[in-house]
């Protein structure tokens, strides 16, 4: 953690050389439910030794109402950690650098079931509870807040867990690793050198409000972005997006068409136009831009497996959807959606594959959609489904 901490320090020091453009913002605390002043005290410190950022509290919010999730432990209610993070990220002060929200009660969530910390990757809200550590020593629960606080910062810089020894590993619950590998100490200083006035950070801000449902925010922040660095062509195509969700269709029309010029091998704006096309009812046009942006895709798999999916569920072509799925196949995809939906489009038909594996698929009405996968290199068996 030591040396994690130096090059953290000395990432910092590089970006106050250029003080025109780095922002650090703010590390804002949440008490969310009634943690206790030592354990707010607590996080404070370790935040700011951390991230090397003002620490400002926020007034205490309610826990988000108890209750049965499927992820529940033992099918108890319990407070969804994934809910706590909207109602944190729900209107956060404009120099957010990360939320950090501290609750003494037991949550759980949908990923992984972890009861101790949650965070979603490239977001700006992170949640902990300190129920697992109350009785320790205030040394052990030192650690094991710097601990929990750094692994879910490198999530939310979109760091993945680690086969480890590393603080990304996996289990929280073992034992106390406070130092990251090399991927992940390179994770964390990359992301505590972000400024909030930064487009990559200002990207990530419109994704988060874009997943919110929070459109107008999420078209000034990706705006925002595209000032600082112009012409990224996914940036312009979330935008398009977000203005497409605010029905301003002849502004989306105008940012793809822009990105579509200065990015013209890029599939993602043809992909947009066609869902704009579409939303517009004009089939025909929709059609001619999907097929411009399965042309441009450098992964055909995928491109005639989303043309595919689109043609049958949006356009209402299910000759065109045939001919995108057969295409898939051709190229060697093997998506499980694309055999079913094919089979059901095809029917009565059975579908044979032996490279790379084999498979056998068949849609008949009365028994529905019948799958049979029998592992590399054996052939299928008669009887075998
Ligand atoms: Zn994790
Ligand atoms: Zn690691």
């Amino acid at each position: 953690m030591r040396s994690l901490f130096i090059s953290m320090v000395t990432a910092m020091a590089a970006c106050h050389s250029t003080p025109v453009d780095w922002s650090p913002g703010t590390v804002y605390l949440v008490p969310v439910g009634s943690p206790t002043d030592a354990e707010m005290k607590r996080a404070e410190q370790v935040l700011g030794v951390l991230t090397q950022r003002t620490v400002r509290r926020l007034p205490r919010r309610p826990l988000v109402r108890a209750a049965e999730h499927l992820h529940c432990p033992q099918g108890v209610p319990c407070y969804d950690a994934g809910a706590i993070l909207d109602d944190l990220l729900d209107e956060p002060p404009g120099d957010t650098f990360r939320i950090v929200g501290v609750t003494e009660a037991p949550v759980s969530s949908s990923v992984g079931r972890d009861s101790i910390a949650f965070a979603r990757h490239y977001e700006r809200a992170m949640l902990y509870t300190t129920s697992t550590f109350v009785s320790l020593p205030p040394d052990e629960a030192h650690a094991r807040t710097r601990q929990i606080v750094s692994h879910e910062l490198g999530h939310t810089f979109g760091a993945e867990h680690c086969e480890g020894p590393c603080v990304m590993q996996p289990r929280l619950n073992q034992e106390l690793t406070t130092s990251a590998c090399p991927l992940h100490r390179r994770h964390l200083v990359d992301g505590l050198s972000q400024s909030i006035d930064g487009a990559r950070f200002l990207a990530a801000v419109g994704r988060e409000r874009g997943r919110l449902g929070r459109w107008n925010g999420a078209i000034v922040a990706y705006r925002h972005a595209l000032r600082r660095q112009p012409h990224v062509v996914e940036v312009e195509t979330n935008l398009a997006v977000a203005l497409m969700a605010r029905e301003r269709y002849l502004e989306a029309r105008d940012v793809l068409d822009q990105a579509s010029y200065y990015s013209p091998k890029s599939p993602l704006p043809f992909y947009v136009r066609a869902g704009l096309y579409a939303t517009q009812a004009a089939p025909g046009r929709a059609a001619a831009h999907l097929e411009s942006g399965v042309n441009r895709d450098p992964n055909p798999p995928n491109a005639h497996r989303l043309a595919g999916v689109v043609y049958q569920d949006v356009l209402r072509d299910d000759t065109a959807a045939i001919h995108h799925f057969r295409l898939h196949l051709s190229v060697g995809g093997r998506d499980p959606e694309v055999l079913g939906r094919l089979a059901m489009l095809l029917t009565p038909t059975t579908f044979v594959f032996t490279d790379p594996e084999v498979v056998v698929v068949q849609y008949d009405e009365h028994q529905g959609l019948m799958w049979a996968h029998a592992g590399w290199g054996h052939p299928p068996e008669e009887s075998g489904w």
